[in-house]
């Protein structure tokens, strides 16, 4: 291809509306035993999912990867604690999302209530490049805590809400402590997930208060913090990563 019909493609393609780019993004709805999407449900998920693309582009000032795969999978297990749903960054381009179908009164209901803040999330993972396969970063609690702080408090100011209603007024300090104590190949499910002493989310709860604390004594912004180190946002949280 030449220079100039290359040059008149890009011209093309950039000139062309986000939502026409952004609606080349697939859609594999995957329902459960209990419950299906419906087709209000499914134009309604493929509406906010465009929207959240464009309000991240908007955010950041940048193009994300494109198009995106998205699987939306209906689970049967109670996911209150997030607003009723919850996901996952398989890889840059693509993202699961699990909507609970025992949340509220119908999908609706976790649909309205945790759609965004997850997508938020999730997008978040794949421009920083956490992500399942390809991830960019090296095993460790304590740089899961960071990316999944990041990505909790950016979708948090997005939404304008917090993304769990785990309990906030728990010692954080030591938290923080214990996770840089841990060895690099520490359980993840533990730490992440629910630890065998009853916590939950310690990964997450920590890396959202390291993250704010962070943005506090540095004056910087969410989108600013999101390209620096771990251990950079460690030291401005005040901690030193151990290893
Ligand atoms: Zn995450």
């Amino acid at each position: 291809m030449n220079v100039l019909k290359l040059l008149s493609l890009t011209i093309l393609i950039l000139s062309m509306p986000i939502s026409a780019r952004s609606s080349n993004s697939s859609f594999t709805f995957v329902n459960s035993e209990n419950m299906q999407f419906t087709d209000d449900n499914k134009k309604e998920i493929k509406a906010i999912i465009l929207k959240t693309i464009n309000n991240v582009e908007m955010v950041l000032g940048q193009k994300l990867k494109q198009p995106i795969q998205f699987t939306l999978r209906v689970i049967d297990r109670s996911l209150a604690d997030v607003y009723g749903v919850t996901g996952r960054a398989d890889k840059i381009d693509a993202i699961e999302i699990a909507l609970s179908s025992q949340y509220g009164n119908s999908l609706e209901d976790a649909i309205q209530d945790g759609l965004r803040g997850t997508l938020f999330h999730e997008l978040h993972h794949t421009i920083r490049g956490w992500t399942i396969h390809g991830n960019q970063f090296p095993q460790g609690i304590d740089v899961a805590t960071i990316n999944e702080g990041l990505a909790d408090v950016f979708a948090e100011i997005q939404i304008n809400r917090e993304m769990n209603k785990m309990a906030k007024d728990v010692n954080f300090d030591e938290w923080t402590n214990e996770v840089l104590q841990l060895p690099k190949n520490a359980n993840y499910g533990d730490w992440m997930g629910l630890h065998p002493d009853g916590r939950m989310a310690v990964g997450y709860r920590t890396g959202a208060y390291l993250v704010k604390l962070a943005i506090k004594n540095s004056g910087k912004g969410i989108v600013e913090l999101s390209s620096l180190s771990v251990g950079k946002i460690y030291q401005l949280a005040g901690y030193k990563q151990k290893f």
